[in-house]
């Protein structure tokens, strides 16, 4: 009977999804109408029921009549992880999974071979290489306003891997904000002090690719199983998932089940959950279970700490006003700011010169060029609208307010000195003035610089935020 059963299956789905899923599977036994089916794990047992329950369903009623049912019995895997499988995920949990049970029910039987399927043997002897790099830790992650939710959360998630209520924990940032060291920072501190505890690192892109082979090589069980063993995992970058709806689907069950068991996973992405595009909406309301903690850019006094950290760990030593050239002008990505003092001091060994700040900002400059975005006039609009909490609109508009005045002369005075737009442009972009208005406010705000110091203060301020943003 199972035979017939497979052969119209076959010719009803594609036949890489037959030889994952069906050829694995052998039949036991057929009692009257019931017919028993042989799966290699739980997990084998849920993919089948969420993705070919109906078709099941149906092959089976062709074959044994409408009275035909299907019961599964489930090998327990040895190198599973702990916990009971058959309590925690029964298929009732399921969305829609009621509907199937009532007309299909299923039964799972427990595989009496195993006597004890707590115990599992040699388990915690399994020798993973967690796939972290050791460079990555607590000790050299400066602490700053910028990241300080999230490293205090990872610490104690580190204390306490799936014993906190951060579970996920999800970090997220933007590129070289320090995502990627902070994970592996947990992971270390966990290898530390628990040394059994199973951890592994794993980039999205890696476990989409494992994903892909393991079909591609029948392995998918052993694949699933594996990470499903481990006491934490730590995935990164998981943006990247975007799109990929067949390895989101594992991830979704190995999240599951080791959510379920009070395993630890914790989560990277470029963006927090809320405006992740192209994940499935279960897999993304997963993700918000726990804490999300964001890394923002960090300021002046933290970068500096990170260079002072990262030059005294290479036993290199650099004149201070030169840490605070480099800080100062490269300030939205850690990697960069690493990346120009490394390309500095290459530089300096070539050319057997000592690095000093004429050198540094010769030496900086095409770097500095490169890494920083050119300032358009919307930019400055909106830094000098938010400055004064004007409406930004409000600025192109004719009304003759003081404030709004003020906030549209000072945008067009440092459009003129901070970008390259000419006077008619500048006055064309600020609601449609002409070139002599935009002279007027030039010279009206360096009047105004020279005699009210308040309006100095203002001026500057916003100059600063315009050179850090
Ligand atoms: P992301 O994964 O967010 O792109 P990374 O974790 O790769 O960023 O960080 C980029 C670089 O910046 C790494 O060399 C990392 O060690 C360093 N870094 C980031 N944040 C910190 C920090 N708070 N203290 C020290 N180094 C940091
Ligand atoms: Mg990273």
């Amino acid at each position: 009977v199972w035979k017939n059963c497979l052969q119209i299956i076959k010719d009803n789905i594609p036949t890489q999804s037959f030889k994952t899923w069906f050829e694995p599977i052998s039949a036991l036994k057929l009692e009257g109408k019931v017919l028993t089916i042989q799966v290699p794990s739980l997990f084998f047992y849920e993919w089948l029921e969420e993705h070919y329950v109906g078709l099941l369903r149906k092959t089976v009623k062709k074959q044994l009549g409408d009275e035909g049912r299907l019961e599964y019995n489930i090998v327990v895997d040895k190198s599973s992880s702990t916990g009971n499988p058959y309590t925690t995920n029964m298929p009732s949990n399921g969305n829609g999974a009621e509907a199937k049970i009532q007309s299909m029910p299923i039964p799972v039987a427990i595989n009496k071979d195993i006597k004890n399927p707590f115990i599992v043997p040699g388990l915690k002897k399994m020798n993973v290489d967690p796939q972290l790099n050791s460079n990555y830790t607590f000790e050299n992650y400066i602490e700053g306003d910028c990241n300080r939710l999230a490293r205090s959360a990872g610490y104690a998630v580190a204390a306490k891997p799936g014993g906190t209520s951060f579970n996920p924990l999800m970090i997220y940032g933007g590129v070289g904000l320090g995502k990627t060291h902070l994970a592996q920072a947990i992971g270390n501190e966990i290898k530390r002090t628990m040394p059994d505890k199973l951890v592994i690192y794993v980039s999205c892109e890696k476990f989409c690719q494992q994903f892909v082979d393991s079909l591609k090589n029948n392995t998918i069980n052993d694949f699933v199983n594996f990470y499903q063993a481990m006491d934490v995992i730590i995935m990164d970058d998981v943006h990247n998932f975007a799109g990929k709806e067949k390895t989101q689907d594992i991830f979704f069950h190995i999240f599951n089940h080791l959510h379920q068991s009070g395993k630890q996973v914790i989560l990277s992405s470029d963006k927090s959950p809320k405006d992740l595009s192209g994940l499935e909406e279960r897999l993304l309301s997963r993700f918000k279970w726990g804490l999300s903690a964001d890394l923002q850019v960090p300021d002046l006094e933290t970068r500096i700490a990170i260079l002072k950290k990262k030059m005294y760990a290479d036993g290199i030593e650099l004149p201070s006003d030169v840490i605070e050239y480099v800080a100062h002008n490269i300030d939205n990505n850690i990697r960069e700011l690493e990346g120009a003092m490394v390309s500095l001091l290459a530089q300096s060994t070539m050319n057997k010169k000592e690095i000093d700040l004429a050198l540094a900002k010769t030496m900086l400059k095409n770097f500095i060029k490169h890494t920083s975005k050119e300032i358009s006039m919307e930019f400055i609009q909106k830094l000098v609208c938010e400055y004064f909490e004007v409406p930004a609109d409000m600025v192109k508009s004719p009304t003759r307010k003081r404030e709004i005045v003020q906030a549209r002369q000072i945008s067009m005075y440092l459009s003129k000195s901070h970008t390259k737009s000419s006077l008619k442009s500048i006055g064309a972009f600020f609601g449609g003035r002409d070139h002599s208005t935009v002279i007027y406010a030039c010279q009206t705000v360096e009047d105004l610089i020279e005699t009210d110091k308040k309006f100095k203060g203002y001026v500057h301020d916003i100059q600063k935020k315009l050179k850090m943003s």
